[in-house]
């Protein structure tokens, strides 16, 4: 039995996950949030007073870690570390700048790998990330880059922090979202970009209900007509 998969990357703040979400709601598919995936690995390294920029000592932690995915009876993705579950603690904005770190690591990338792909062999699945139409699933049927202005991703990105219930400074997370872009842009492995065939859908100016409406239309126009994965 073949899949289909839905792969969506872009910035941080674009609206990836909430739309990704609803997406996989209306489509009846299984929403896979990669983010989430460096960020347990962002977690780990915090926990274990590990630099998160020194690939050598990332590296060297990566044997000691399970880290399994899980889905819970809301149908929310949980994130599991040695155990434990870490879905929540993953959220505290001091974890982004960590998993955006550990993801320039070599090792780390390789590792996860597998596991994105696995996903996508056993469901049918709508995947965000930064890497997914270039690097994990190259032949997803369809492939949206989604994008917006900073301004608007970090205001996106700011009230997603409040509320979560953390304090946040607007000016700080624009700061914030503009470095963590430009270490996914320009790191030398699977560095964050628009696959050659992936369709640009630029949000900025659209609300939650415009942006939803289209992208489930950029999805139904290539699933209708897309190619079977081979
Ligand atoms: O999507 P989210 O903001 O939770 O991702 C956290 C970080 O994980 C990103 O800034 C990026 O560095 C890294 N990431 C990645 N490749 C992916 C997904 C996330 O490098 N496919």
């Amino acid at each position: 039995m073949r899949y289909h998969s839905i792969a969506i990357d872009g910035p941080c703040g674009a609206g990836k996950s909430t739309l990704a979400k609803r997406l996989a709601q209306e489509l009846g598919f299984l929403y896979v949030d990669t983010g989430a995936i460096y960020r347990t690995v962002g977690l780990a390294a915090r926990c274990r007073d590990v630099d998160p920029s020194d690939a050598a000592k990332v590296e060297s932690i990566l044997p000691d870690l399970t880290i399994t995915m899980g889905y819970g009876e809301d149908g929310l993705q949980h994130m599991l570390l040695n155990g434990e579950d870490v879905t929540q603690a993953i959220r505290e904005n001091e974890i982004s700048a960590y998993a955006s770190k550990v993801a320039s690591v070599p090792a780390v990338r390789t590792y996860l790998l597998e596991m994105q792909r696995r996903m996508a062999r056993e469901h049918d699945v709508i995947m965000d990330g930064r890497d997914i139409g270039t690097v994990v699933l190259p032949k997803a049927e369809v492939k949206l880059f989604l994008t917006a202005g900073p301004e608007a991703r970090a205001e996106r990105r700011y009230r997603e922090l409040l509320e979560l219930g953390q304090k946040a400074d607007f000016e700080q997370v624009l700061q914030e979202v503009v470095e963590r872009d430009r270490r996914d842009m320009e790191r030398e492995i699977s560095p964050l970009r628009q696959a050659d065939d992936a369709v640009l859908a630029d949000t900025t100016g659209l609300d939650l209900e415009g942006s939803f409406r289209l992208l489930l239309t950029l999805v139904q126009e290539r699933l209708d007509t897309g190619e079977e994965l081979d």
